[in-house]
């Protein structure tokens, strides 16, 4: 097992050497449409990136509606597209291609690309290389080191590995920022971040998960971009909860309460939102346009209001600790027990259904077979079976 200790002279040695290598060339302002799209700070990269971003991850399997999509999203002044050749079976970026087809200048596309022990320089950078051509583009504004977590970093600054073939790339003009973006506890995303290598990070933040709060808040700090992913949490705020309404005292739909919750925080650079069809787009862009954080409910208002739908039944609830999995049946154990921290604190239970449909069938509650292991292990001494059998009466 790699040391995860750094160097004590990290930060100088390796932060400062990737900040002074970006190149000049293909440095052309973003797009700006100030009569659809409103825009904010992008870190300390001088960029000025447009509140909302677009997620590749939902595009259909229908060239025709992803062309115009995208098409129409740029014309909208969406400039920062997140991608990886990875996503929806290897389709992702060929299917966004067509759509960015002379239109990608002044644009942020993002690609992505995972490390292991074993990820070579030449692997990485043939791979940023790779999604290049997919996508026809000469260069990368952004590339994200993905799937990342603080235990990957010796992978990362192995000499001939990951952090070798970032430098070159950028030496070779082929990338301009780096990023990262993956899951680790919130502590260690602020140790990735302040080692300096990084210019953006891309979290999921919403209204029912707000863990990397101190990391986002961090981030700010230091200057790097944010990336809000998961802003409707995978669909579940898409249900209307007036619970939330009555509570953050906000008369609109969940999912724009959302939206405005992401954007309302300072430090977030982009509200990066999973589309696939034009009435997301539209609703999406609409609800962008018309916040202005600085003459709607402040942030603080909103978690204050977010932190008295969970007061009292704190020590009740799933901290996602993970501390009962693996489960014996492959059960995903946290995941279940948050639609029900959903449902109990935000009064979420019309999401339940499609949130139980969206998980693979062999990580199913319904493979459990009552053991009770996973209770004797929580920390918060959650009655998991129980709890099973709640959701499978909804
Ligand atoms: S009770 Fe069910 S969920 Fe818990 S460990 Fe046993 S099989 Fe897994
Ligand atoms: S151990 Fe308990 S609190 Fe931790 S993830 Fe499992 S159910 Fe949730």
């Amino acid at each position: 097992m790699a040391s995860t200790e750094l160097p004590s002279n990290f930060p100088k040695k390796y932060g400062v050497c990737m900040s002074t290598v970006i190149e000049k060339h293909n440095s052309e302002p973003l797009i700006k449409h100030e009569k659809t799209m409103r825009y904010r700070k992008f870190g300390n990269t001088g960029l000025e990136v447009s509140a909302l971003s677009f997620g590749c991850m939902r595009l259909q399997d229908n060239e025709e509606l992803n062309t115009k999509l995208i098409a129409t999203a740029i014309d909208l002044g969406i400039n920062y597209f997140e991608s990886t050749r990875h996503y929806l079976g290897g389709t992702c970026q060929h299917r966004m291609a067509p759509g960015l087809h002379g239109k990608t200048a002044g644009v942020i596309i993002s690609g992505k690309e995972g490390l292991d022990a074993n990820k070579t320089e030449y692997q990485f950078f043939a791979e940023i290389e790779n999604q290049l051509n997919i996508l026809g583009l000469t260069h990368f504004k952004f590339f994200q080191v993905g799937w990342f977590n603080w235990g990957k970093m010796p992978y990362l600054l192995k000499s001939g590995g990951v952090l070798d073939a970032l430098r070159r790339a950028k030496r070779q003009g082929l990338i301009q920022h780096v990023g990262f973006t993956g899951h680790d506890c919130p502590e260690n995303f602020i140790k990735c971040i302040e080692t300096g290598l990084f210019d953006s990070l891309t979290v999921p933040y919403n209204l029912i998960n707000r863990q990397y709060e101190p990391t986002i808040k961090r981030a700010g700090e230091l200057g790097l971009g944010v990336v809000a992913m998961c802003p409707v949490a995978g669909g579940m705020l898409s249900y209307d909860s007036k619970k939330m309404q009555e509570e953050l005292n906000m008369d609109m739909p969940t999912t724009e309460m959302a939206i405005r919750f992401v954007l309302a925080n300072p430090n977030v650079s982009t509200c990066c939102s999973g589309m696939s069809t034009f009435e997301m787009l539209h609703q999406n862009v609409k609800t962008v346009f018309n916040f202005d954080p600085e003459n709607s409910i402040k942030h603080e208002a909103m978690c204050e209001g977010l932190d008295k739908m969970i007061q009292g039944t704190k020590g009740k609830l799933c901290t996602d600790c993970r501390y009962c999995m693996p489960c014996p049946r492959n059960v995903n154990i946290p995941y279940f027990m948050n639609i029900q921290k959903n449902i109990d604190c935000f009064g979420l239970d019309k999401s339940v259904r499609e949130a139980i449909a969206r998980i693979a069938a062999n990580q199913s509650f319904t493979n459990c077979n009552n053991c009770g292991e996973c209770e004797k292990k929580c920390p918060n001494s959650l009655p998991v079976r129980a709890t099973f059998k709640k959701l499978a009466a909804m």
